[in-house]
């Protein structure tokens, strides 16, 4: 696989092209502030000591403290921290929240450990870092295979360690434990705003036709958000399986099945077709929700879609956003698209310092202008530039950490 801190790092020379910025900021955001590797020891249930390896990585906290996610993936190794915390760092910029970028995780297959065994894991890895967290340093969240539970654990750890009583060092967490209503939601539906309020733009039709790789938090509820504002989805997929139908899939049925057989395979009525089918179908919106390097140089070529809205992390590759970018298809960039998630993060965090509860209702309201913004201040960028969005979206954010940085 190619290294996404190699993509990360050639999307910033990219962008230090268009616009120069000084070689003194641009080396500096080369490397992140801190990168820790830590050994986790976890006593298994059969007894026996398993040590997994977990990472924290504080890119950049100009704008505020380091903010990111914690993935558990038995792929996730430093350099893909390292990139997902540098995207963190141009995304809360983008969606102009006071946070900077962090980002965590754990080498480990999550679904080969019970739940106690995930527990004391997810326990360990709070111990282990619990002097470098905190509501004003470094706020962690869920990503891959994280789960509101596990941000429960965390936090319960993190106040027994520390005796802060805050709840605000960890977003994502459940309702009765501090979190936000509208969390879970957050990042597809931030992601339906940014698509909506670029649509017509971007030349797409009121009624899109719309394939969206991932059924996971993610991409499941923004399938289930197009669909409810009149698009189609036609297509969705998981890791081990994909399903199409013509004329658009009853999403709520799709969700019971894949509960009560564990996979979207042979959902009825649709044909079920490969992971690289789906990604190559004729659509108007494609809509990558599951992991980086989905679209490279070995499959661009293939892409029929009219237009990509960027929900995982790093889904294309930079050689391939470029040839994507001569064809003339318009990629909505995952800084951008998916920082509804840390937006209504954010909202969990100031809620937790000030005490407060907001409803649902008054997180969407919120959020929904902050989206609109983003994506309008973004499109006008690139366009002023003649660059494609991803550009704008860096060259935006940039400005303003190297300004709060001088
Ligand atoms: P998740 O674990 O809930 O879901 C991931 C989904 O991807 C699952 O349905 C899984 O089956 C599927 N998948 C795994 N491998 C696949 C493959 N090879 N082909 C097709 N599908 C595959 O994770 P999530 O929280 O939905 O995150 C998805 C992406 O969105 C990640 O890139 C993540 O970094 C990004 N993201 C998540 C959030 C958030 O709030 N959860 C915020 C911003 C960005």
């Amino acid at each position: 696989m190619q290294n996404p801190f190699q993509n990360a790092m050639a999307q910033l020379s990219k962008a230090a092209q268009i616009k120069n910025f000084g070689d003194e900021f641009i080396t500096r955001l080369r490397q992140p502030d801190r990168d820790i590797r830590i050994s986790i020891p976890v006593k298994m249930d059969d007894g026996s000591l398993k040590i997994f390896e977990g990472y924290r990585v504080e890119y950049n906290n100009a704008l505020g403290p380091y903010k990111g996610g914690i993935r558990y993936h038995p792929d996730t190794e430093i350099n893909e921290v390292k990139a997902l915390a540098f995207w963190m760092t141009i995304k809360c910029a983008v969606a102009n929240i006071p946070m900077g970028g962090g980002k965590g995780g754990i080498t480990v297959d999550p679904k080969k450990l019970s739940k106690e065994e995930l527990e004391r894991l997810s326990r360990g890895w709070v111990q282990k870092l619990s002097d470098i967290l905190g509501p004003r340093k470094d706020v962690p969240a869920p990503d891959v295979n994280t789960t509101p539970e596990i941000m429960a654990w965390m936090t319960d750890e993190f106040e027994k360690i520390t005796g802060d009583k805050t709840r605000a060092t960890f977003t994502g967490k459940p309702i009765e434990n501090g979190g936000s209503a509208g969390r879970g939601p957050a990042t597809g539906l931030g992601g339906f705003y940014v698509f909506d309020s670029l649509r017509a733009q971007i030349g797409l039709p009121e009624k899109c036709k719309v394939v969206v790789q991932g059924f996971g938090n993610v991409g499941s509820n923004a399938a289930r958000i197009l669909a409810e504002n009149s698009h189609i989805v036609i297509a969705v997929s998981d890791s081990k399986s994909a399903i199409l139908k013509e004329d658009g899939l009853d999403l709520a049925k799709v969700e019971a099945h894949k509960k009560n057989t564990g996979s979207l395979r042979n959902f009825p009525g649709a044909k079920n077709i490969t992971n690289e089918e789906l990604l190559e179908l004729p659509c108007d919106l494609l809509v990558p929700a599951a992991f980086e390097n989905v679209i490279t140089n070995a499959n661009v070529s293939k892409i029929k879609a009219k237009a990509i809205l960027e929900l995982a992390n790093g889904p294309i590759t930079p050689e391939a956003d470029e040839i994507l970018f001569r064809k003339n298809i318009p990629v909505i960039p995952d800084v951008l698209a998916n920082s509804g998630g840390v937006t209504v993060s954010y909202f969990e965090w100031k809620q937790n310092l000030k005490n407060e509860h907001w409803t649902e209702k008054e997180i969407n309201a919120k959020l929904l202008p902050m989206m609109q913004d983003a994506a309008q201040k973004i499109f006008e960028k690139a366009k002023e530039n003649k660059i494609y969005l991803r550009m704008g979206a860096f060259i935006l954010a940039l400005e303003k950490i190297k300004e709060k940085m001088l």
